[in-house]
């Protein structure tokens, strides 16, 4: 999850956490849940650089994981968006296999022909004595 808030319409009003502050929405970037808004605790993911802790300059955050769905499911075009990745992958993993396939036979091809020389010469040599 990034750590950008999203922008909040003025008609979606935060609801408070446990720690008393008005959460922040953020949006999955799970498969099941793909882009689907939640708000989640402020605090949660206040990541400030670990010196600023050392200075003593600020308290850790509380571990508050206050967390509440806003969308309830995945939109279609997100969907479509994940089936196309998906599907993507598909192809390239099946154009990998059939290049890997490819090379096997090519490979076996070479096996064969040096095989078959090898005959040929010791068959030439059994006929020369
Ligand atoms: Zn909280």
């Amino acid at each position: 999850m990034g750590y950008t808030r999203l922008p909040i319409s003025a008609n979606m009003v935060p609801p408070m956490c446990f720690c008393g502050d008005p959460c922040k929405m953020e949006k999955s970037d799970k498969e099941d849940t793909y882009r689907r808004r939640y708000w989640m605790c402020a605090n949660w993911a206040f990541d400030p650089p670990q010196k600023a802790f050392i200075r003593g300059e600020l308290e850790p955050p509380p571990l508050c994981d206050f967390e509440e769905w806003i969308d309830t499911e995945v939109k279609l075009e997100d969907r479509a968006f994940l089936e196309g990745c998906k599907e993507f992958d598909r192809e390239i993993k099946r154009r990998i296999a059939l290049r890997k396939k490819e090379e096997e036979e090519r490979k076996a091809k070479i096996e064969e022909a040096h095989t078959r020389i090898a005959t040929l010469n010791k068959v030439e040599r059994e006929i020369k004595l």
